[in-house]
């Protein structure tokens, strides 16, 4: 069996074992139906015309600037990959170095990482803009730079390192790199996951464990109630940075933790508080952290297939201007690939995780058995974050990781007449 037909083997296994672990973890019906049919979705029922149309001009004043981001940032990808543009500019920045194959790697990559970077810098900033003015971000210019130089930095370190292993993999088995580079893909797709939350997330936010309160015991009480293991909830200093407010899980195992937002244990009330946990403890029951993780190995690994039978395509790579893939230049080509099969995967990445955000809100209402705070909490969460209520169906396939507020809210009312609660009307 050649290198390339074993490649392609291995690209259809792993895309069937992405499809069938995908099809088996994914909630398709995460809840039933009550009696009499789903309530309508209605964003007018619960929100005022007024927290309606405030959305609705925030999203409208936003919108041009982070799609001409995303546009941008795919065109200056294809042009770069797509053409010998890419492969010329790695070839200058590594000349003075003597152009050897390590520093194009290196330089190559910070180089064209840096030019995407620049020119999204403008758009970025005035969306920083619009955020202030609708007061959703409290950061001063200072610090929003401290933030933009931190990622730089930590997307820098780990790309030079990445491009560095990888030529060096590809340099060492030009014709099987793939299966040592689909098998460290995916090993480190765990490792990050695990890393994450105790490495990267304390480089952008301080966490504290909760301290004790009546509020504590009781999340921590739930937790053992609901049979998942919380040694600790802690509270992250989003207020230094934005008004939103907002609780997740990250991490699993040893690392997994729960955090809530200062903001959000300041304005919302402990039983608000407990719901939030209480969907984000649905996540840790169900390890959708875990199987999330999974997937993405799974699709790292598949991903680094597809790459390798691409970069054997002599058209593509006379595109690129480049002769192999264990030519360094060609690190604009590889971009360029990963920048469209990301672009691809995202309304798939979507839909999966619109479903798992709806099973774990299926949970807090079954731990908590409060429809009505439930409610009350999706209101205050959706006006707060400036949630968009009736997102345009092409902005809901491709970037709604979440169920909307009003959909959020119909689940709720559905459990509510499924269960026989008394949901007393609000307005
Ligand atoms: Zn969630």
């Amino acid at each position: 069996m050649t290198s390339r037909s074993a490649a392609a083997v291995a690209l259809l296994a792993l895309g069937t074992a992405l499809l069938a672990v995908v099809a088996f973890t994914t909630p398709w019906q995460p809840s039933p139906e009550p009696p009499g049919g789903r309530t309508p979705v209605s964003v007018s029922r619960d929100f005022t015309a007024q927290a309606q149309a405030r959305e609705d001009r925030f999203h409208r004043e936003l919108r041009p600037w982070s799609f001409a981001n995303l546009g941008l940032g795919l065109l200056i990808t294809l042009a770069l990959g797509l053409t010998p543009l890419g492969a010329r500019i790695i070839e200058l920045v590594a000349r003075p170095l003597g152009g050897h194959w390590a520093w194009q790697a290196v330089l190559g990559g910070l180089a064209l990482g840096l030019i995407g970077q620049v020119i999204a810098l403008p758009l970025a900033m005035r969306a920083e803009v619009i955020l202030r003015k609708y007061g959703l971000s409290t950061q001063t210019w200072a610090s929003w730079w401290v933030d933009t130089a931190k990622a730089w930095a930590v997307s820098a370190v780990l790309a030079a390192l990445g491009l560095l292993i990888f030529f060096a993999v590809v340099r060492a088995a030009p014709r099987w790199w793939w299966a040592w580079v689909a098998g460290g893909a995916a090993v480190l797709v765990f490792v990050l996951s695990f890393l994450y939350p105790v490495v990267f997330e304390p480089i952008f936010n301080k966490f504290t464990p909760m301290p004790d309160s009546p509020l504590r015991s009781d999340l921590v009480a739930m937790a053992a109630r609901d049979g998942v293991p919380v040694k600790d909830v802690l509270v992250a200093d989003a207020s230094r940075r934005t008004t939103a407010l907002n609780a997740y899980v990250s991490g699993y195992g040893a690392s997994r933790r729960i955090v809530v937002y200062d903001t959000l244990l300041r304005q919302a009330p402990a039983s608000e508080v407990e719901l939030v946990v209480a969907h984000e403890l649905g996540h840790a029951k169900r390890k959708d952290v875990l199987y999330g993780t999974a997937i993405g190995a799974l699709g790292a690994a598949a991903g680094v297939c597809l790459l390798f039978l691409l970069l054997g395509w002599a058209p593509l790579l006379r595109r690129a201007g480049v002769a192999d893939a264990g030519d360094p230049r060609s690190i604009g080509l590889i971009l360029a690939v990963l920048g469209v099969v990301g672009l691809l995967a995202m309304p798939v990445q979507t839909l999966i995780s619109r479903r798992i955000e709806a099973r774990a809100d299926e949970h807090s209402l079954e731990l908590t058995r409060d429809p009505e705070t439930f409610i009350q909490v999706e209101r205050r969460l959706a006006v707060k974050n400036l949630s968009d209520l009736d997102p345009h169906p092409i902005i809901y396939v491709m970037f709604a990781s979440h169920p909307t507020a009003p959909q959020r809210i119909a689940q709720a009312r559905d459990f509510a007449r499924r269960e026989g609660d008394v949901l007393r009307s609000r307005r």
